[in-house]
């Protein structure tokens, strides 16, 4: 495994992080504790240090599941915990809220859920249009003086708010969306926070799961999964990633004889400015990939060749837009009852 050091952080991070959106239940069409909690196992076990997990994952459940298997295995100190904030329950969805007040109520939820007394990197899940960034870097700000949480983190700001933000508290880490399908963040986002010292935990490393190599034409989603309307998976465009998919897959094959989920992999934490590759994982199997991750690189020839078959094949590109969040009216003062 590859370590990577976060500002305010102590504990090394490797530079794979297990991801734990699914293990909440919702939006995946289910899942089992017990197995997520073996999952969670299996991946500290392989050198696995950080665990991202949100509060809107299954409306608490990723984090009380994470708060088990810490509680469970011990070592606490060993692990960077990384949780969200900033995504306000309403009714059986959520909308995004940062002010002060959700700020102060959401971590001690967060922090009981966890069994723990102090969160190692916080992050604002979604950018708050109707809460200024002031107001939101301030409050984590405080969070941090009063030993609650250890580094501060944001997910999907644009640079200007996170310029706007470090004005006022230091700035560990940016989550934006990376994969081979979704890189809209190395034009800017990625070199921004290379060059300004911020660590970057890219997430999506797997494109939800197209780039496993396991998706087939007749694969369907159960229940609630998400994938069932987003956009890559429906046609006309799931053929089309299908087929850069298994373009890559041969190349990966032939050229390095790595399988395509360890070559995506790969392929992420090859691009300058990724700290963390997160990969979204449920089940203990699904990590053992991992050794073919670690000890070599993509060169320049594989990685043209890559961007060539992406832009031959997919004709439609689509990115990751589906999966925001709600805004808040703009009208909703910060801190504001509804
Ligand atoms: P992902 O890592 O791109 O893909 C997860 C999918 O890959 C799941 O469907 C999983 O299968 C599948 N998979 C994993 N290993 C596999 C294997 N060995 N063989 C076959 N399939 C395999 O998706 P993600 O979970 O969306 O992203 C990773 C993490 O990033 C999340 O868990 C979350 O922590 C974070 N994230 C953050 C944001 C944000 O706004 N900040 C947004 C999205 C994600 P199963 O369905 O069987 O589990």
């Amino acid at each position: 495994m590859e370590y990577a050091s976060i500002l305010g952080i102590s504990t090394p991070a490797s530079r794979v992080g297990l991801g734990t959106w699914a293990m909440g239940g919702t939006q995946w069409g289910g899942t089992d504790d017990d197995e997520s909690v073996r999952t969670i196992h299996a991946a500290l076990d392989l050198g696995i240090t950080l665990i991202d997990t949100a509060p809107a994952y299954g409306f608490g459940h990723s984090e009380e599941v994470v708060g088990r298997a810490i509680a469970e295995r011990g070592g606490r100190e060993r692990i960077v915990v990384a949780t969200k904030v900033g995504l306000e329950q309403r009714g059986d969805g959520v909308i995004r809220n940062s002010s002060r007040q959700q700020l102060n109520r959401e971590v001690e939820v967060s922090l009981r859920r966890l069994r723990t007394d102090y969160i190692d990197l916080y992050q604002v899940h979604w950018p708050d249009f109707a809460t200024p960034y002031e107001e939101t870097a301030q409050a984590l700000f405080e969070l941090q003086r009063a030993g609650k949480i250890r580094a501060i983190g944001v997910s999907n700001y644009a640079i200007e708010a996170m310029e706007r933000f470090r004005r006022i508290a230091p700035l560990s880490s940016a989550q934006p969306p990376l994969n081979l399908f979704e890189r809209e963040a190395l034009e800017e986002i990625i070199p921004w926070c290379r060059a300004h010292g911020v660590s970057t935990l890219t997430y999506g490393a797997l494109c939800r799961g197209l780039l496993t190599g396991t998706m087939k034409e007749d694969t369907r989603f159960e229940g609630d999964d998400l994938r069932k309307t987003d956009p890559k998976f429906l046609p006309p465009r799931y053929a089309q990633y299908l087929q850069a998919v298994q373009r890559l897959a041969q190349f990966a094959s032939e050229r390095y004889s790595k399988g395509m989920l360890p070559f995506a992999i790969r392929w992420v934490l090859d691009q300058p400015g990724v700290t963390v590759a997160l990969w979204g994982a449920r089940h203990p199997g699904e990590l053992a990939p991992l050794r073919e991750v670690t000890g070599w690189s993509l060169d320049s020839e594989a990685l043209a060749y890559t961007d060539s078959v992406v832009s031959e094949s997919v004709r439609d590109p689509v990115g990751p837009e589906f999966m925001a969040p709600p805004e808040r009216h703009p009208d909703e003062r910060s801190g504001a009852p509804v």
